[in-house]
């Protein structure tokens, strides 16, 4: 496996993002658009890493092309449309933020956990027209990688 060189964006090299020579370019591209257009304004308000899952390295290997045949199979992860994020600091208080205060257009904000007391890392992808537009802008918490629940401002997590 040989990651592709070069950067995705300005804080993202694709080889963080997990895309690899052998990608499809759609994949790729989707990748990039998920980087500059989500990920960059989630590392511009944390101020410090964001954490980006792959395949090798990722949130309990969750990359998304390593999650083929783990839950979804019409995941967004599949085709370079997703990234599960984790960060040191507070990921509820930027989940919140990310759902309800910063106007990013996801298509879905889920926070999750798997086997864990603390909630492990935010999955975000990319909305239209990438996702149906009726689907766009979910906010949900998965708690068991199981079952997802709708989350709003009101919810404590
Ligand atoms: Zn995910």
């Amino acid at each position: 496996m040989t990651f592709l060189p070069g950067n995705a964006s300005p804080h993202f090299s694709w080889a963080e993002l997990g895309v690899t020579t052998a990608t499809p370019a759609a994949h790729r591209d989707a990748m990039g658009v998920l980087a500059s257009t989500i990920l960059e304004p989630i590392r511009a308000r944390v101020g410090a890493a964001v954490r980006v899952n792959r395949p090798d390295l990722g949130l309990n290997g969750r990359g998304w092309r390593a999650s083929r045949g783990i839950g979804s199979a019409t995941s967004q992860h599949l085709v370079g449309q997703a990234a599960d994020i984790d960060i040191d600091g507070d990921l509820v208080a930027l989940f919140r933020w990310l759902a309800f205060d910063s106007g990013l257009p996801f298509g879905q904000a889920i926070i999750e956990k798997r086997g864990t007391p603390h909630w492990s890392w935010i999955h975000v992808s990319l909305g239209v027209p990438y996702r149906d537009p009726g689907k766009v802008g979910q906010v949900l918490c998965s708690p068991d990688g199981v079952s997802y629940q709708r989350v709003t401002r009101a919810t404590v997590l």
